[in-house]
């Protein structure tokens, strides 16, 4: 099998004026960023017809190279054309940390990816620059503002506004600065996140239109003072120029799949102390043009679908239609105990059939949201028949339906079947689809709903500390808030090796944040990084053009 850069590199594209007519963007809505990439201006769409139905894609507990979820998404949208539906695709916009790190670039993978796959791993439209712009120009305000005499009497040590970079670059994760003398400023401890960490990041992706987003940015709380009043983004008056920065950012970007249908990719979230979805825009445009839509949520079901059903489908009024559960077998190996570097040993039917308590446990948790979700097996070359067997025959016993799904060797042909059982589903619609928790629950109950209906904890330590911190937010208005929980990504508890279906274990928060511009309070279990470093052999090392200028080493 050639690598994913090769297949791309092979894949015939049509203009994007071609795409865009399929999608259903008239000319005068399309904005070319050169022959493949388009925006789309949404203020010149045609009027909404009925709305689509709106089909998610989350997964079991991953490995650490990841599940599918994106292959799946692009397999299934594929196959939803394929078999005469009107669809569009919407995905995140991957970040050049991954890219150069361990796990890669985010735009599907085999046959079953988005195009240009290099541009949009790299720069593509700009729209992480923008954000990383209108991030660090609100920084540079906030400290020009203290060296100019601080007359909003901002605490230097309460100071919560960092910096951004859309890099992995551990060295920067804590620093000192300015420094260098009485013209730089007031030396004091700050450090940077990764741009898909950023608050500004999320706000893209929560609000409705540019006067949303404008509003979101000056309620973003930039630090503290001395009495612990908060200050905010709109008293240094950086929230217009922001907005400025962000106003073609704001719009939905137009790719193809290798098969040319079309895919919004839009906005790029972190998964932990953000929500890990695709933007609300980008969504909401999708679905007054396609039929069917076909999005994809961060990490495993217990944080990603969680947190689109608590998070994006609340606040943007959206509902699921029909959720896809993508499971492998060499997860479930690994939740059955066989170590990482044993995953490709062969056969291992014991160790799948062991492993299905994790896949059992998020189809309970996505039936708590009212909706019974389909499984995806995402086929490997090196699965057995029999270990696929087991893995329907235990999904049926939970009470879901799984299919196989070939879409990373054969493209949408290979996702048909799972096409036609999910579109039936999607026409049926979820009724029942609730969220988790109600809007004016208490913050401290809405934490720990979760970690016991989603996590299964036995017990949810919040210190008294973070109790009264919430108890602070409640009174300043921030209540109705959902909560947005950091966790690991590979297992159900705080414990990224207690792999399975762990009962019964502990949850302590240990911290709390308040994104008050994105609208949600974040609740941290465990340890979360929010500038990633690089590994020891960085796939960067490997990323080279080649003789005829040809970009290599991507994947
Ligand atoms: P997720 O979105 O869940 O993180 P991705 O769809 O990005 O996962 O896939 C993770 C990696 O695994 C990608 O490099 C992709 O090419 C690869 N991959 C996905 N499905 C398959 C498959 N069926 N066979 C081989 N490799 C796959
Ligand atoms: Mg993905």
């Amino acid at each position: 099998m050639p690598t994913d850069i090769e297949i791309a590199r092979q894949a015939t594209l049509k203009p994007i004026t071609e795409v865009a007519a399929k999608a259903g963007v008239p000319d005068e809505a399309l904005i070319p960023y050169g022959k493949y990439k388009a925006k789309v201006d949404r203020d010149a769409l045609p009027p909404a017809s009925a709305p689509g139905k709106l089909i998610l894609v989350t997964a079991i507990n991953p490995t650490p190279a990841g599940e599918g979820k994106t292959t799946t998404s692009v397999g299934l949208s594929d196959a939803l054309h394929r078999i005469g539906k009107k669809t569009l695709l919407c995905l995140r916009e991957p970040s050049l940390g991954p890219c150069f790190g361990v796990k890669g670039g985010g735009a599907g993978g085999g046959k079953s990816q988005v195009m240009p796959m290099d541009e949009i791993n790299l720069h593509f439209t700009g729209d992480f620059h923008a954000i990383t712009s209108a991030h660090n120009l609100l920084s540079a305000m906030i400290d020009n503002h203290i060296y100019w005499g601080n007359s909003l009497e901002i605490d230097l040590r309460r100071v919560t506004w960092r910096r951004v970079l859309d890099m992995n670059d551990r060295a920067l994760r804590q620093i000192v600065g300015p420094l260098g003398g009485v013209s730089n400023g007031f030396p004091r401890e700050t450090g940077f996140d990764i741009t898909v960490a950023s608050e500004i990041m999320a706000i893209l992706c929560l609000a409705s239109d540019l006067d949303d987003l404008q509003k979101r940015l000056g309620d973003i709380i930039i630090g503290y003072r001395r009495d612990k009043s908060p200050v905010f983004c709109r008293d240094i008056k950086a929230d217009p120029a922001m907005t400025v920065l962000l106003k073609d950012a704001i719009q939905p970007n137009l790719v193809q799949t290798l098969e040319n249908n079309p895919a919004f990719l839009h906005g790029g979230p972190f998964a932990n102390i953000a929500h890990g979805c695709n933007s609300v825009i980008a969504t909401k445009t999708a679905l007054v043009m396609a039929d069917y839509v076909v999005t994809e949520a961060g990490f495993g079901a217990d944080l990603g679908a969680e947190k689109f059903m608590d998070i994006k489908c609340r606040m943007a009024g959206l509902k699921p239609d029909a959720i896809v559960l993508v499971a492998t077998v060499r997860s479930l190996k690994m939740n059955g105990g066989v170590p990482k570097s044993e995953l490709t040993n062969g056969e291992n039917v014991e160790a799948v059939r062991a492993g299905a308590v994790n896949l059992k446990r998020h189809i309970e948790n996505v039936k708590k949201f009212g909706i019974t979700p389909t499984i995806a097996i995402n086929h490997f070359y090196l699965d057995t028949d029999a270990e696929i067997a087991v893995i329907k025959e235990m999904a049926e016993e939970f009470g879901a339906e799984a299919v196989i799904c070939k879409h990373w060797a054969d493209g949408g042909a290979g996702a048909e079947e799972l096409a036609h059982i999910v579109a039936a589903k999607a026409d049926a619609g979820a009724p029942d689809f609730a969220p988790l928790y109600p809007d004016d629950m208490p913050l401290a109950d809405k934490i720990e709903t979760v970690c016991r209906e989603i996590y299964r904890a036995g017990s949810v330590t919040i210190s008294s500390a973070v109790r009264k911190q919430l108890k602070q937010w409640e009174e300043m208005g921030y209540g109705k808030f959902p909560v947005c929980m950091a966790k690991t990504q590979y297992s159900f508890s705080t414990d990224p090796t207690k792999l399975g279906a762990p009962e019964d274990h502990e949850v302590t928060i240990r911290e709390v944040r308040l994104s008050a511009g994105a609208g949600f309070v974040v609740a941290i279990a465990g340890d979360i990084m929010t500038m990633p470093g690089l590994p020891k052999v960085p796939s960067a090392e490997a990323i080279h053009l080649d003789e005829n200028g040809q970009i290599e080493g991507l994947f």
